[in-house]
Protein backbone atom coordinates (compact mmCIF):
# COMPACT_ATOMS: atom_id res chain seq x y z
CA UNK A 1 0.00 0.00 0.00
CA UNK A 2 1.55 3.45 -0.83
CA UNK A 3 1.97 5.78 1.97
CA UNK A 4 -0.83 8.38 2.90
CA UNK A 5 0.58 11.87 3.44
CA UNK A 6 0.49 13.58 6.25
CA UNK A 7 0.49 17.79 7.00
CA UNK A 8 1.17 18.78 10.83
CA UNK A 9 -0.46 22.24 11.57
CA UNK A 10 1.63 23.57 14.89
CA UNK A 11 4.70 21.16 13.97
CA UNK A 12 6.57 23.24 16.03
CA UNK A 13 4.63 22.81 19.32
CA UNK A 14 4.82 20.40 22.08
CA UNK A 15 2.18 18.23 20.51
CA UNK A 16 3.88 19.07 17.07
CA UNK A 17 7.44 17.36 17.94
CA UNK A 18 5.21 14.45 19.44
CA UNK A 19 3.15 13.89 16.16
CA UNK A 20 6.57 13.76 14.01
CA UNK A 21 7.98 11.51 16.59
CA UNK A 22 4.57 8.73 16.96
CA UNK A 23 4.83 9.22 12.77
CA UNK A 24 8.46 8.89 12.39
CA UNK A 25 7.92 4.73 11.32
CA UNK A 26 4.26 4.09 10.48
CA UNK A 27 3.28 1.71 8.30
CA UNK A 28 0.34 3.98 7.09
CA UNK A 29 1.15 7.86 7.21
CA UNK A 30 3.76 9.71 5.98
CA UNK A 31 4.96 13.05 6.81
CA UNK A 32 5.28 15.18 4.31
CA UNK A 33 4.03 19.06 5.31
CA UNK A 34 4.44 21.29 7.99
CA UNK A 35 2.96 24.09 8.90
CA UNK A 36 3.64 26.86 12.37
CA UNK A 37 3.00 30.27 13.08
CA UNK A 38 5.29 33.47 10.56
CA UNK A 39 7.71 32.59 13.54
CA UNK A 40 8.69 29.58 11.88
CA UNK A 41 8.53 29.99 8.39
CA UNK A 42 10.21 29.52 5.70
CA UNK A 43 12.91 27.56 8.24
CA UNK A 44 14.29 23.61 7.60
CA UNK A 45 12.14 22.19 10.54
CA UNK A 46 15.29 21.30 12.44
CA UNK A 47 16.15 25.36 12.80
CA UNK A 48 12.77 25.83 13.53
CA UNK A 49 11.95 24.32 16.72
CA UNK A 50 14.00 22.90 19.13
CA UNK A 51 13.94 19.61 19.82
CA UNK A 52 12.83 18.09 23.34
CA UNK A 53 12.13 14.36 22.87
CA UNK A 54 13.97 11.69 23.55
CA UNK A 55 13.60 9.97 20.26
CA UNK A 56 15.72 11.42 17.55
CA UNK A 57 14.28 13.88 15.17
CA UNK A 58 13.97 11.62 11.57
CA UNK A 59 15.92 13.42 8.81
CA UNK A 60 13.98 13.25 6.32
CA UNK A 61 11.23 15.56 8.45
CA UNK A 62 14.19 17.90 10.16
CA UNK A 63 14.77 19.01 5.97
CA UNK A 64 10.96 19.81 5.66
CA UNK A 65 11.02 23.66 4.82
CA UNK A 66 8.08 25.10 7.35
CA UNK A 67 5.40 26.70 5.57
CA UNK A 68 2.35 28.95 6.26
CA UNK A 69 -0.32 27.40 8.14
CA UNK A 70 -3.14 28.17 5.07
CA UNK A 71 -4.11 25.27 2.70
CA UNK A 72 -2.96 25.18 -0.76
CA UNK A 73 0.02 22.55 -0.81
CA UNK A 74 -0.69 20.62 1.85
CA UNK A 75 -2.23 16.94 2.30
CA UNK A 76 -5.63 15.94 2.40
CA UNK A 77 -4.84 14.21 5.67
CA UNK A 78 -3.98 17.07 8.61
CA UNK A 79 -3.23 17.01 12.11
CA UNK A 80 -3.24 19.73 14.22
CA UNK A 81 -1.58 20.79 17.18
CA UNK A 82 -2.06 24.48 16.88
CA UNK A 83 -2.35 26.77 19.59
CA UNK A 84 -6.15 27.00 20.37
CA UNK A 85 -6.08 31.19 19.73
CA UNK A 86 -5.39 30.42 16.01
CA UNK A 87 -6.90 26.83 15.88
CA UNK A 88 -10.80 28.24 14.98
CA UNK A 89 -10.04 30.23 12.17
CA UNK A 90 -7.14 27.63 10.49
CA UNK A 91 -9.13 24.60 11.03
CA UNK A 92 -12.18 25.78 9.07
CA UNK A 93 -9.82 27.49 6.08
CA UNK A 94 -8.39 23.96 5.93
CA UNK A 95 -11.63 22.25 6.27
CA UNK A 96 -13.57 24.55 3.75
CA UNK A 97 -10.47 23.38 1.01
CA UNK A 98 -11.00 20.08 1.84
CA UNK A 99 -8.52 18.59 4.01
CA UNK A 100 -9.68 16.46 6.94
CA UNK A 101 -8.58 17.61 10.42
CA UNK A 102 -7.92 15.87 13.04
CA UNK A 103 -7.50 18.06 15.55
CA UNK A 104 -6.15 18.44 19.74
CA UNK A 105 -7.25 21.71 19.49
CA UNK A 106 -10.10 22.67 21.37
CA UNK A 107 -12.22 25.15 19.28
CA UNK A 108 -14.55 22.84 17.68
CA UNK A 109 -14.83 20.02 20.38
CA UNK A 110 -18.17 20.78 22.19
CA UNK A 111 -19.60 21.57 18.58
CA UNK A 112 -22.92 19.18 18.14
CA UNK A 113 -21.91 18.12 14.74
CA UNK A 114 -17.92 17.57 15.90
CA UNK A 115 -17.02 14.26 16.47
CA UNK A 116 -14.86 14.60 19.65
CA UNK A 117 -13.77 10.92 19.89
CA UNK A 118 -12.03 8.50 22.62
CA UNK A 119 -12.33 5.43 19.95
CA UNK A 120 -12.10 2.98 22.32
CA UNK A 121 -15.33 4.49 24.03
CA UNK A 122 -17.37 6.29 21.25
CA UNK A 123 -16.27 5.22 17.76
CA UNK A 124 -19.52 5.47 16.74
CA UNK A 125 -19.82 9.02 17.05
CA UNK A 126 -17.36 9.37 13.59
CA UNK A 127 -21.29 9.05 12.24
CA UNK A 128 -21.44 12.51 13.19
CA UNK A 129 -19.75 13.78 10.06
CA UNK A 130 -22.72 13.60 7.80
CA UNK A 131 -24.69 15.90 10.10
CA UNK A 132 -21.37 17.84 9.80
CA UNK A 133 -21.58 17.75 6.05
CA UNK A 134 -24.70 18.61 5.59
CA UNK A 135 -24.71 21.79 8.45
CA UNK A 136 -21.21 23.23 7.68
CA UNK A 137 -21.14 22.74 3.68
CA UNK A 138 -17.49 22.04 3.84
CA UNK A 139 -15.61 20.11 1.23
CA UNK A 140 -13.46 18.36 4.26
CA UNK A 141 -14.32 17.75 7.93
CA UNK A 142 -12.79 18.12 11.19
CA UNK A 143 -12.59 15.77 13.93
CA UNK A 144 -11.23 16.17 17.60
CA UNK A 145 -9.87 14.24 20.42
CA UNK A 146 -10.06 15.61 24.14
CA UNK A 147 -8.48 17.45 26.40
CA UNK A 148 -5.00 15.56 27.50
CA UNK A 149 -6.66 15.08 31.33
CA UNK A 150 -10.49 14.28 29.99
CA UNK A 151 -8.77 11.32 27.79
CA UNK A 152 -7.22 10.09 30.83
CA UNK A 153 -10.27 10.29 32.92
CA UNK A 154 -12.61 8.69 29.84
CA UNK A 155 -10.78 5.88 29.76
CA UNK A 156 -10.69 4.87 33.24
CA UNK A 157 -14.56 6.08 33.20
CA UNK A 158 -15.60 4.04 29.97
CA UNK A 159 -15.03 0.43 31.84
CA UNK A 160 -17.25 1.29 34.87
CA UNK A 161 -20.03 2.78 32.41
CA UNK A 162 -21.88 -0.93 32.91
CA UNK A 163 -21.90 -0.17 37.00
CA UNK A 164 -24.02 3.24 36.11
CA UNK A 165 -21.94 6.07 36.59
CA UNK A 166 -23.68 8.63 38.64
CA UNK A 167 -20.83 11.03 40.15
CA UNK A 168 -17.22 11.81 39.22
CA UNK A 169 -15.06 13.44 41.63
CA UNK A 170 -11.77 14.75 40.52
CA UNK A 171 -8.48 16.07 41.19
CA UNK A 172 -5.45 16.35 38.43
CA UNK A 173 -1.89 16.61 38.83
CA UNK A 174 -0.92 17.57 35.85
CA UNK A 175 2.75 17.36 33.97
CA UNK A 176 4.64 20.98 32.63
CA UNK A 177 4.33 19.37 29.22
CA UNK A 178 0.53 19.70 29.15
CA UNK A 179 1.00 24.10 28.90
CA UNK A 180 2.82 23.92 25.88
CA UNK A 181 6.45 24.81 25.61
CA UNK A 182 8.31 27.15 27.08
CA UNK A 183 4.83 26.80 29.20
CA UNK A 184 5.16 27.45 32.86
CA UNK A 185 8.21 29.34 34.25
CA UNK A 186 10.29 27.03 35.88
CA UNK A 187 10.67 29.85 38.76
CA UNK A 188 6.28 29.24 39.03
CA UNK A 189 6.73 25.75 39.31
CA UNK A 190 9.77 24.02 40.70
CA UNK A 191 9.14 23.13 44.51
CA UNK A 192 5.57 23.94 43.86
CA UNK A 193 2.22 22.99 42.96
CA UNK A 194 -0.30 25.48 41.05
CA UNK A 195 -4.03 24.96 42.12
CA UNK A 196 -5.83 26.56 38.73
CA UNK A 197 -4.95 25.44 34.97
CA UNK A 198 -7.41 27.74 32.90
CA UNK A 199 -10.29 26.69 31.22
CA UNK A 200 -9.46 23.20 32.31
CA UNK A 201 -12.10 22.52 34.66
CA UNK A 202 -14.75 23.30 32.22
CA UNK A 203 -13.22 21.24 29.63
CA UNK A 204 -13.24 17.98 31.74
CA UNK A 205 -16.71 18.61 33.26
CA UNK A 206 -17.88 19.13 29.57
CA UNK A 207 -16.25 17.12 27.57
CA UNK A 208 -16.76 13.91 29.52
CA UNK A 209 -20.21 13.98 29.32
CA UNK A 210 -20.17 13.86 25.20
CA UNK A 211 -17.68 11.26 24.87
CA UNK A 212 -19.40 8.51 27.33
CA UNK A 213 -23.16 10.17 26.08
CA UNK A 214 -25.50 8.08 22.88
CA UNK A 215 -25.36 9.03 19.61
CA UNK A 216 -28.98 9.65 18.77
CA UNK A 217 -29.38 10.13 15.63
CA UNK A 218 -27.37 13.18 14.14
CA UNK A 219 -26.34 14.36 17.49
CA UNK A 220 -25.16 13.01 20.86
CA UNK A 221 -27.16 12.95 24.18
CA UNK A 222 -24.76 13.77 26.93
CA UNK A 223 -24.37 11.18 29.87
CA UNK A 224 -26.31 11.90 32.65
CA UNK A 225 -23.10 11.40 34.90
CA UNK A 226 -22.16 14.96 37.23
CA UNK A 227 -18.46 15.96 37.30
CA UNK A 228 -16.88 17.92 39.68
CA UNK A 229 -12.58 18.46 38.80
CA UNK A 230 -10.21 20.24 40.17
CA UNK A 231 -7.40 20.93 38.30
CA UNK A 232 -3.32 21.60 39.69
CA UNK A 233 -0.05 21.72 37.43
CA UNK A 234 2.54 19.98 39.07
CA UNK A 235 6.94 19.95 38.48
CA UNK A 236 6.51 16.83 36.55
CA UNK A 237 7.71 16.19 32.79
CA UNK A 238 5.23 14.16 31.38
CA UNK A 239 2.15 11.81 32.59
CA UNK A 240 -1.53 13.35 34.23
CA UNK A 241 -1.98 11.79 37.51
CA UNK A 242 -5.78 11.81 38.36
CA UNK A 243 -7.38 10.80 41.64
CA UNK A 244 -10.91 9.88 41.20
CA UNK A 245 -14.45 8.94 43.28
CA UNK A 246 -17.46 7.62 41.83
CA UNK A 247 -20.85 6.90 42.76
CA UNK A 248 -22.42 4.05 41.12
CA UNK A 249 -26.18 3.21 40.27
CA UNK A 250 -24.75 -0.53 40.98
CA UNK A 251 -22.78 -2.40 43.65
CA UNK A 252 -19.75 -4.10 42.25
CA UNK A 253 -17.34 -5.77 43.77
CA UNK A 254 -12.88 -4.27 43.89
CA UNK A 255 -12.74 -7.88 42.26
CA UNK A 256 -15.57 -6.81 39.38
CA UNK A 257 -14.27 -3.62 38.95
CA UNK A 258 -10.89 -4.64 38.42
CA UNK A 259 -11.59 -6.98 35.92
CA UNK A 260 -14.08 -4.88 34.14
CA UNK A 261 -10.31 -2.40 33.48
CA UNK A 262 -8.18 -5.08 32.67
CA UNK A 263 -10.60 -6.22 29.99
CA UNK A 264 -11.81 -2.84 28.71
CA UNK A 265 -11.34 -3.14 25.15
CA UNK A 266 -12.94 -1.24 21.77
CA UNK A 267 -13.05 -0.55 17.99
CA UNK A 268 -9.14 0.60 17.65
CA UNK A 269 -8.36 -3.10 19.29
CA UNK A 270 -10.66 -4.95 17.01
CA UNK A 271 -9.33 -3.40 14.15
CA UNK A 272 -5.95 -3.90 15.46
CA UNK A 273 -5.17 -0.71 14.10
CA UNK A 274 -0.88 0.29 14.36
CA UNK A 275 -1.36 2.68 17.41
CA UNK A 276 -3.82 0.98 19.53
CA UNK A 277 -2.10 -0.58 22.93
CA UNK A 278 -3.52 -4.34 23.01
CA UNK A 279 -4.82 -3.63 26.62
CA UNK A 280 -5.81 0.26 26.49
CA UNK A 281 -6.46 0.01 30.74
CA UNK A 282 -4.12 -1.72 32.59
CA UNK A 283 -4.70 -1.79 36.41
CA UNK A 284 -1.70 -1.98 38.82
CA UNK A 285 -1.62 -4.18 42.36
CA UNK A 286 1.29 -2.13 44.01
CA UNK A 287 0.41 0.07 46.86
CA UNK A 288 2.13 3.24 45.57
CA UNK A 289 1.21 3.25 41.94
CA UNK A 290 0.33 4.15 39.39
CA UNK A 291 3.55 7.08 39.10
CA UNK A 292 4.24 9.10 36.09
CA UNK A 293 8.30 8.60 35.90
CA UNK A 294 7.35 4.43 36.04
CA UNK A 295 4.25 4.29 34.03
CA UNK A 296 3.29 7.19 31.69
CA UNK A 297 5.25 5.07 29.06
CA UNK A 298 2.98 2.12 29.58
CA UNK A 299 2.81 0.61 25.74
CA UNK A 300 4.03 3.19 23.82
CA UNK A 301 2.65 5.64 25.85
CA UNK A 302 -1.42 4.93 24.91
CA UNK A 303 -1.80 2.90 27.70
CA UNK A 304 -3.81 4.06 30.90
CA UNK A 305 -3.03 2.96 33.66
CA UNK A 306 -5.11 2.78 36.81
CA UNK A 307 -4.64 1.62 40.74
CA UNK A 308 -5.19 1.84 44.37
CA UNK A 309 -9.28 1.21 44.01
CA UNK A 310 -10.94 1.08 47.53
CA UNK A 311 -13.97 2.74 49.09
CA UNK A 312 -14.57 5.84 49.08
CA UNK A 313 -16.41 6.69 52.69
CA UNK A 314 -18.08 9.96 50.60
CA UNK A 315 -19.09 8.37 47.02
CA UNK A 316 -18.67 4.57 46.22
CA UNK A 317 -14.87 3.94 45.06
CA UNK A 318 -11.71 5.85 44.51
CA UNK A 319 -9.16 5.42 42.71
CA UNK A 320 -5.58 6.70 40.77
CA UNK A 321 -5.77 6.79 37.00
CA UNK A 322 -2.34 8.25 34.71
CA UNK A 323 -1.56 8.61 31.66
CA UNK A 324 0.64 10.44 28.89
CA UNK A 325 -0.67 13.81 28.23
CA UNK A 326 1.26 14.64 24.90
CA UNK A 327 0.49 10.68 23.65
CA UNK A 328 -2.59 9.31 24.90
CA UNK A 329 -3.68 12.89 25.95
CA UNK A 330 -3.39 14.48 22.51
CA UNK A 331 -0.64 13.43 19.51
CA UNK A 332 -1.15 9.81 20.00
CA UNK A 333 -4.73 10.09 20.52
CA UNK A 334 -5.19 11.97 16.93
CA UNK A 335 -3.62 9.44 14.98
CA UNK A 336 -5.57 6.83 16.43
CA UNK A 337 -8.38 9.26 15.37
CA UNK A 338 -7.06 9.22 11.68
CA UNK A 339 -6.50 4.93 11.49
CA UNK A 340 -9.75 4.14 12.76
CA UNK A 341 -11.09 6.98 9.75
CA UNK A 342 -8.77 5.19 7.57
CA UNK A 343 -9.49 1.89 8.56
CA UNK A 344 -13.86 2.68 8.42
CA UNK A 345 -13.02 4.02 4.70
CA UNK A 346 -13.43 8.13 5.70
CA UNK A 347 -10.46 9.06 4.49
P1 LIG B 1 2.71 24.87 21.93
O1 LIG B 1 3.91 24.09 22.34
O2 LIG B 1 2.57 26.25 22.45
O3 LIG B 1 2.63 24.90 20.31
C1 LIG B 1 1.73 25.72 19.60
C2 LIG B 1 1.92 25.58 18.10
O4 LIG B 1 0.99 26.48 17.45
C3 LIG B 1 3.31 25.92 17.61
O5 LIG B 1 3.68 25.07 16.55
C4 LIG B 1 3.13 27.34 17.08
O6 LIG B 1 4.05 27.69 16.04
C5 LIG B 1 1.74 27.25 16.49
N1 LIG B 1 1.15 28.58 16.33
C6 LIG B 1 1.03 29.57 17.25
N2 LIG B 1 0.50 30.69 16.69
C7 LIG B 1 0.31 30.41 15.39
C8 LIG B 1 -0.20 31.14 14.28
N3 LIG B 1 -0.60 32.42 14.41
N4 LIG B 1 -0.28 30.53 13.08
C9 LIG B 1 0.13 29.25 12.93
N5 LIG B 1 0.65 28.50 13.94
C10 LIG B 1 0.72 29.06 15.15
O7 LIG B 1 1.35 24.13 22.37
P2 LIG B 1 1.06 22.53 22.57
O8 LIG B 1 1.19 22.14 23.99
O9 LIG B 1 1.80 21.78 21.52
O10 LIG B 1 -0.51 22.47 22.27
C11 LIG B 1 -1.02 22.56 20.96
C12 LIG B 1 -2.53 22.39 20.97
O11 LIG B 1 -2.87 21.08 21.48
C13 LIG B 1 -3.25 23.40 21.89
O12 LIG B 1 -4.47 23.74 21.29
C14 LIG B 1 -3.42 22.63 23.17
O13 LIG B 1 -4.47 23.11 23.96
C15 LIG B 1 -3.69 21.22 22.65
N6 LIG B 1 -3.33 20.12 23.56
C16 LIG B 1 -2.12 20.08 24.19
C17 LIG B 1 -1.81 19.01 25.03
C18 LIG B 1 -0.49 18.89 25.77
O14 LIG B 1 -0.37 17.96 26.60
N7 LIG B 1 0.51 19.73 25.52
C19 LIG B 1 -2.75 17.99 25.20
C20 LIG B 1 -3.96 18.06 24.53
C21 LIG B 1 -4.24 19.13 23.72
P3 LIG B 1 5.43 28.53 16.33
O15 LIG B 1 6.40 27.58 16.99
O16 LIG B 1 5.85 28.95 15.00
O17 LIG B 1 5.05 29.65 17.26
Amino acid sequence: MAAIEVGILGATGMVGQQFVALLANHPWFKVTWLGASQRSEGKAYRDATAWRLPSPLPPDVARLMVEQAAPGRAPKLMFSGLDAAVAGDIERAFAEAGHVIVSNARNYRMEADVPLLVPEINADHLALLDAQAAARGWKGRIVTNPNCSTVVLTMALGPLRQFGLEKVMITTMQAVSGAGYPGVPSWDILGNVIPFIDGEEEKIQTETKKILGCLAGARVEPHAVTVSASTNRVAVHNGHTESISVALEQSPSEEAIIDAFNTFKGRPQQLELPSAPRQPVVYVAERNRPQPSLDANRDGGMTVTVGRLRRCPVLDYKFIALGHNTIRGAAGAAILNAELMHREGML
